[in-house]
């Protein structure tokens, strides 16, 4: 089978430069599903959907023109890569990933990032609902103060402004809905190992995943 190493955790816990990091080493794909939510939450703002419309919402999530081109999210031709990590599209997707019916709609769109020689893939649900049989499932965490400091100092560098208290309370109440809703709450997969990243640098947890998935 197509191997695959699910990366799952809350946000700004550095499950991207993680997840991202150990691909490149072994020369797999890379999903970022979070970024699939966020697709959807752009078009959903851009045409005013009702972010209460779970129909209408999924149909959008179902027929995203999106493509991935190395580092590059396109929506059509535009290249959405900046206009997708603003905060106000991150609390949309948050707010739009309680629906079932929009999650069911970007199951298949995952699933298809699975292609030799293997996958690393990034998000919420990873090992416990997407793929569930990945050959290592990991759970990463951080504490609230490190995870708000890593999202200041990625948005500052992305030339977007950051307010600390801002940020705390989007990440706190965001960790909330992720992990209190009905429909692929937040958890660590069954099987999964955990890595607290509080203390640790990127290249240190990319040392732990890739020892995991060599053991
Ligand atoms: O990881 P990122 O911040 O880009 O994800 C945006 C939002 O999408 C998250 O806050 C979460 O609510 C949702 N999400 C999800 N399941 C995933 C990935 C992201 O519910 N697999």
């Amino acid at each position: 089978p197509i191997p695959v190493i699910a990366i799952d955790g809350p946000t700004a816990s550095g499950k991207g430069t993680v997840a991202h990091r150990v691909a490149d080493r072994l020369g797999f794909h890379y999903l970022d599903s979070g970024a699939l939510y966020r697709l959807t939450a752009l078009v959903a703002l851009r045409h005013e959907t009702s972010l209460k419309d779970e129909h209408a919402l999924a149909k959008l999530a179902a027929g995203l023109p999106c493509s991935f081109v190395g580092e590059h999210i396109y929506l059509g031709k535009e290249d959405v890569s900046q206009a997708i990590r603003r905060e106000e599209v991150g609390n949309t997707a948050s707010r739009i990933a309680v629906l079932p019916a929009v999650r069911h709609a970007l199951v298949g769109l995952q699933l298809g990032f699975r292609k030799p020689p293997g996958l690393v893939a990034d998000g919420r649900d990873m090992g416990t609902v997407i793929f569930p049989h990945a050959q290592l499932k990991v759970f990463l965490t951080a504490s609230v103060a490190a995870r708000a400091e890593r999202r200041y100092k990625q948005l500052i560098e992305k030339g977007f402004a950051a307010n600390m208290a801002d940020l705390l309370q989007d990440l706190t109440e965001r960790d909330a809905r992720d992990a209190n809703r009905s429909i692929a709450p937040l958890k660590p997969a069954e099987g999964a190992y955990l890595l607290d990243t509080s203390d640790m640098n990127a290249d240190e947890a990319v040392s732990q995943v890739l020892n995991w998935y060599a053991a």
